[in-house]
Formats: structure tokens, C-alpha cells, sequence
């Protein structure tokens, strides 16, 4: 479903519409030009870098290059180095099958982006940490490439007293569980409503177990985390006392079970970087300027999730507050509704892709003018008459 399916769906767009997409656009030409008419082309950039995560390994590279290449680019991809089986494929995929002076998929760890980075792409489209996003877009000045920027952060998800907690909770849980938490757009805390805190929470647990059973870990169809390094990081966010469900882990399968953890501040250290785990920590507030508030003295987030039927305060967290992207009693789904471009703001990136959003960002919009020849208009042109009574 997130690997295979959004890819084939993203290939499925792009051979549909490319007639469509790639066409020369024609827009107004003001009269001063008349007789001439005004075009947009889309023309491939050239050749594109495209650097991949570990956490989706195979859409995050095959989606954003199917995009490319429908554009008319050549493009380099760089599938992650912790993700190695997926690599191997990615690279069997395009190096066998492609003319690889068209599409190449370079192996490798951070010295193979390095290498990359050092030459001149006409563009590059990076998806990852924003601490690494910051060095991509440095190097990228160098040469005064072109950046997408698809980058992380901790985003968001408040439930409101005022909505379905039943279907909350399993949307919620489904979020954060996929891939084991290890998704970009996973709802990274929670901001509970004071009066429905406990009630929440109890389902939010229930739904867990309904999910992967009461030994999630031995569960075959829950994930695991991608290696110690993450693992140890995880388990060094969760506060014991404060573990209100689950917490167990076994170290030789780099599993951690669905946590939920209860209280925490906002100086809490889980409450400090993206989780990136299937950890869940619960924050509650009273009025909805409270949330605002926290959101807002924080880098923008990638994804907002609120769980709400009251319109006014649906209307004011749109408002007032920035991110990415927003789900409204829902999370994640809005990167699977085709018509919305993809991406982050501010520290959680730049840019956007998906469908007609993926094929405009690997193309440069060539603005041109087609005149006329049959006939000028002599006052454009020098000696002006400036004589009085001209004007
Ligand atoms: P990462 O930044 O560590 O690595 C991503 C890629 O950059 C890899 O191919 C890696 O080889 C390369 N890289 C790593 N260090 C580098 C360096 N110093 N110089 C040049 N290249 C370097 O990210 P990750 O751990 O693979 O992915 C997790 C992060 O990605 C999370 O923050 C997550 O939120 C984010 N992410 C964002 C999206 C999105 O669409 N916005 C999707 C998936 C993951």
C-alpha cells in the first residue's frame, strides 16, 4: 500500500496525463501586445539529483523519479544506505533495464551523497532529516540548484471534547503505528481536551490492542524499528514513570510495542525532536489558545492533525496556525488525496509533489512571447515626443 501502491499510482498519473501536463499553456496577452500571443512550456530542468530516505525506501525514490522523468529529465537517484535490500532492488530495477546515461540509481552512504552533491544537478529533490536538508541546500547554493526539500519534524494531532473519540482513536493509533511510527507525517503527540482525556486515552489503548494484540511484539504484521541506533534512541526518550501502556521491548528484533506516555511537558526530552518511533506521548489543555500558542513558538510542522465537529475552532486552527499540511479528522490520508501537493514549510521543507504538483516541480515554466511581424507600434520606440501638450 505505501511502497508499491502510491508509486504505481504515481506512474498510473503520469502516463494518463502527460499529453496534458506537457502541452504549451496560453494565457492572456495584454493589448499593448496585440496580435502577439503569450504560452507557458514546461521543459525538463535536465538532469535531477533524487536523494531517498530509509523509511519509505522504494515510493520516496520511484515516486518523486517517475514525476522526473515524465517532465523529460535524466535523473541520478540515491536510495538510502540503511534500507540495503531496497537499494539493491532500486538499483536492479533502473540499472538493468534503463539506459543508464538516462536514469541511474547510485549506491551508497553519505560519501556517495557527498560526491553527488559536489556536482552541478540542474535540480535536487531531497527527502530527509532537516538537519541533512540544510547541508543538501548548502551544497546546492554552490552551483545555484534548484531544491525540493521533503523534511521532518514533530507534527502535531489534537483531539478536541467536541468529536467522535472512537473513530479518533483508530485513526490516531493507525497514524502513528504505520511503520511502526517511523513515517514522516506519524501524529507525533497528542494534545488531548482535559474533559475527554481518560475516556480517550482507554480507547486509544483499546484500539492498540484491537490493532496487534496484547504481545504486540510477536506480532508479525507490526514493524520493527530500522536499526540499534534508532532503537537505543527511542528507548532513551521514554520516561518509565510516566509509561501509562506498553514500553516493552525486545532488543534482539528491534521491537518496541506501541507506548503511550503520560504526562509530559513541554520541556519533556521526548517532547524535544521528532519521535520517529511508536511513541506517543499525551499532552491535555482547556482552550484551544493554548495549542495555538505551542504550535506557533515551534518550527512550522510537516502535518496538523485536529479531531473536531466544532466549525469555529476549525476554522481558527487553519487559520492560525502554519504547517505542511492539515488533516481534519484524520491523519496522514491528505498525502494519499491526488489532487493535494505534497510537502513542508518552513523547517519542515520546501516545495511540494504528488501528481500534477510532482510533474511541475521537475519542470521549468518557459514564459514566451510569440509576435506578430505586420505591424509596430512607432510610439515604443525612441526619439519620444516630449513637446508639450503631448500628454
Ligand atoms: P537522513 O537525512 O539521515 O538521510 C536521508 C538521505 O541523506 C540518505 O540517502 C543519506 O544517505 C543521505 N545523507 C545522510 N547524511 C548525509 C550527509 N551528511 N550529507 C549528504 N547526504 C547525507 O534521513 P533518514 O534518517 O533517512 O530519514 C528520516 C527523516 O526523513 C525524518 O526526519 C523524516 O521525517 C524525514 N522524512 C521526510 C519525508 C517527507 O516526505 N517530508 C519522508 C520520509 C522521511
Amino acid at each position: 500500500m505505501t511502497e508499491v501502491g502510491f508509486t504505481l499510482n504515481e506512474i498510473d498519473f503520469m502516463i494518463k496525463n502527460i499529453r496534458r501536463l506537457a502541452k504549451y499553456r496560453r494565457v492572456k496577452t495584454p493589448l499593448m501586445l496585440a496580435g502577439g500571443s503569450s504560452h507557458i512550456a514546461p521543459e525538463p530542468y535536465g538532469t535531477v539529483l533524487i536523494i531517498g530516505p530509509w523509511n519509505y525506501p522504494f515510493q520516496l525514490v520511484m515516486l518523486p523519479l517517475a514525476g522526473a522523468i515524465a517532465a523529460g529529465n535524466c535523473a541520478v537517484v540515491k536510495p538510502s544506505e540503511l534500507s540495503p535490500n531496497v537499494a539493491g532492488i532500486i538499483t536492479k530495477i533502473i540499472n538493468k533495464n534503463f539506459d543508464n546515461e538516462y536514469i541511474f540509481s547510485a549506491e551508497g552512504g553519505i560519501e556517495m551523497s557527498e560526491q553527488l552533491l559536489a556536482q552541478k544537478f540542474d535540480y535536487i529533490f531531497y527527502t530527509g532529516s532537516t538537519t541533512v536538508g540544510r547541508i543538501v541546500m548548502e551544497a546546492a547554493a554552490k552551483n545555484l540548484t534548484p531544491v525540493t526539500l521533503e523534511l521532518g519534524g514533530k507534527s502535531p494531532c489534537i483531539v478536541d471534547k467536541d468529536t467522535n473519540l472512537d473513530n479518533a482513536a483508530r485513526r490516531i493509533a493507525w497514524g502513528k503505528l504505520l511503520n511502526c511510527g517511523q513515517t514522516c507525517v506519524a501524529p507525533d503527540y497528542l494534545f488531548v481536551h482535559k474533559e475527554i482525556r481518560d475516556e480517550f486515552i482507554k480507547k486509544l489503548i483499546n484500539t492498540s490492542e484491537a490493532f496487534y494484540g496484547s504481545n504486540p511484539i510477536k506480532n508479525e504484521q507490526y514493524s520493527k524499528i530500522i536499526n540499534e541506533r534508532h532503537f537505543n534512541r527511542l528507548l532513551s526518550l521514554i520516561d518509565k514513570q510516566n509509561i501509562i501502556y506498553g514500553g516493552n521491548y525486545d532488543k534482539e528484533r528491534l521491537k518496541i510495542s506501541p507506548t503511550v506516555i503520560y504526562p509530559v511537558t513541554k520541556d519533556s526530552k521526548i517532547m524535544q525532536d521528532e519521535i520517529f518511533g511508536p511513541v506517543m506521548p499525551i499532552m491535555e489543555y482547556e482552550n484551544i489558545d493554548e495549542v495555538i500558542g505551542y504550535i506557533n513558538d515551534r518550527p512550522k510542522p510537516l502535518a496538523l492533525y485536529f479531531f473536531s465537529k466544532d466549525k469555529g475552532r476549525i476554522r481558527r486552527v487553519l487559520k492560525e496556525t502554519s504547517s505542511g499540511g492539515v488533516c481534519i479528522n484524520d491523519t496522514v490520508n491528505h498525502i494519499a488525496s491526488a489532487g493535494l501537493p505534497f510537502g513542508g514549510v518552513g523547517d519542515s521543507g520546501m516545495g511540494s509533489y504528488h501528481g500534477r504538483a510532482t510533474f511541475d516541480t521537475f519542470s521549468h515554466k518557459k514564459s514566451i512571447l510569440k509576435s506578430q511581424l505586420i505591424f509596430d507600434l512607432e510610439m515604443k520606440y525612441p526619439p519620444y515626443d516630449v513637446s508639450e501638450g503631448f500628454i
